[in-house]
């Protein structure tokens, strides 16, 4: 009895990590560096508590599930951590004396760490089910060889075979639901940042067709002047046309600048951002929407804000609300924007508006994903403006009264 019950301690000790991993990890850090050594970390202390708190039997004799997080921190970390891991078994072995354990412990790691490598790149690659079907054939593979190896240095005995093959038996079935509940958890995750991308996309397709006007204007202007220029009695202000006609094309490729970039799905999520030039470009985009619902947008920006963030993701949250907002005065109306820094650190952003307003209700429902009162809403904008604006450790306060208006604070914290 006392052994399942050091089995069921060794269960806990390996399924901890993962949920701390998942619940505060994953989401929060931003580097995919710094993520791939905290991972190896946390599986790190796993082993480093299975080996603590072993199953004991016999003379000197102990055994534990050490194989869950090596294998696991292995097959999704890649060659680094599993080299890390696997020397930090030996190592704390070493601890606990040089005995016929630890020759043991080698042998079993030596034989069985290149064969989950050589695994490792075909798990990477494959679906959930190859993974769980993989993952649960080496942890069958590495506790079969731990047995043998065992019986071999050890001598056979009947005693030791039972708990052995208990060792087996779990670390097969504990490597099953594992790679299962791992899988659905990423599947929840990459699900998340799909629907991030959608929501982009159909953000963008609908500011397209206002946008193509305000291409078109600049072109147009350019063009009326370039006709101007090839008449023979041409007024004297030659110089002042082709002044217009240059600066209304820079503004139109900086139209088309600033949306394209708000279009590339982004990567790096740790650079150095100037909120204050971000906001500019994002009004910049939003501009000919605006002005086609019959909406002003007036703008206080103090520029020299910057953060830690990714400017696509951030701009996609300014959009998401401004677009709102623009949406919520369906006569027209102002928007303003401001944007400062605040003495406790933070970078303060308000996005106001005179429109339609929200009751208390509304707003503790706002952000629910598919919550929108709009007949051709999809009611995930604001769910992806608070996961965003969260991921970058900021928060959002929503002031709104019916029929007056509403105001989005926004804060982000500030490189100081
Ligand atoms: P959608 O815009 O597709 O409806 P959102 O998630 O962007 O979805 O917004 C959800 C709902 O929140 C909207 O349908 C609207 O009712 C309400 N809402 C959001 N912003 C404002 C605002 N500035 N003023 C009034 N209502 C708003
Ligand atoms: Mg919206």
């Amino acid at each position: 009895m006392n052994i399942i019950k050091d089995f069921l301690l060794q269960l806990t000790l390996t399924i901890t990590p993962v949920f701390i991993y998942y619940t505060f990890i994953t989401e929060k850090i931003k580097s995919d560096k710094s993520r791939k050594v905290l991972f190896s970390i946390i599986w790190g202390i796993s082993i480093l508590l299975c080996m603590s708190f072993p199953v004991s039997f016999g003379q000197n004799a102990r055994l534990d599930l050490r194989i869950i997080p090596l294998l696991f921190g292995s097959l999704y970390g890649g060659l680094w951590p599993s080299i890390f891991l696997s020397a930090l078994i030996i190592f704390y072995r070493l601890h606990f004396g040089i005995s016929i354990g630890f020759y043991n412990t080698v042998l079993v790691l030596i034989l069985s760490l290149p064969v989950i490598l050589i695994f490792q790149k075909s798990f990477s690659r494959s679906k959930r089910d190859k993974r769980v079907k993989i993952a649960v054939s080496l942890s069958f593979y590495y506790s079969l060889f731990g047995l043998t190896i065992f019986i071999i240095l050890r001598g056979f005995s009947k005693n030791y075979l039972m708990v052995q093959m208990i060792e087996l038996i779990f670390a097969v079935i504990v490597t099953y639901f594992f790679t299962i509940l791992i899988e659905t958890i990423r599947e929840i995750h990459n699900l998340r940042v799909e629907m991030q991308n959608t929501e982009r996309l159909r953000v963008i397709s609908e500011l397209t067709s206002v946008f193509a006007h305000e291409i078109r204007n600049p072109m147009q202007a350019t063009r009326g002047f370039l006709q101007l220029l090839n008449d023979p009695d041409l007024p004297l202000n030659k110089k002042e046309y082709i002044k217009i006609s240059i600066e209304e094309l820079d503004r139109a490729n900086e139209i088309i600048n600033d949306f394209l970039s708000f279009g590339k799905p982004s990567v790096n999520n740790d650079e150095k951002v100037d909120v204050g030039y971000q906001l500019r470009r994002v009004v910049n985009i939003i501009q000919s929407y605006s002005l086609h619902h019959n909406v002003k947008i007036h703008t206080d920006i103090n520029e020299d804000c910057w953060m830690y963030a990714n400017h696509q993701k951030l701009n996609q949250s300014f959009i998401n609300i401004l677009k709102n907002a623009i949406e919520s005065m369906p006569n027209g109306g102002i928007v303003w924007i401001t944007c400062t820094s605040t003495d406790d650190g933070y970078i303060k952003i308000t996005i106001q508006d005179q429109g339609i307003g929200m009751t208390k209700k509304q707003i503790d429902r706002l952000g629910s994903p598919f919550y929108s009162l709009k007949e051709s809403g999809t009611g995930l904008g604001m769910m992806v403006s608070f996961q965003i604006v969260r991921s970058f450790k900021g928060k959002i306060q929503v002031n709104s009264e019916k029929d007056r208006g509403t105001e989005f604070i926004i804060l982000l914290p500030r490189i100081s």
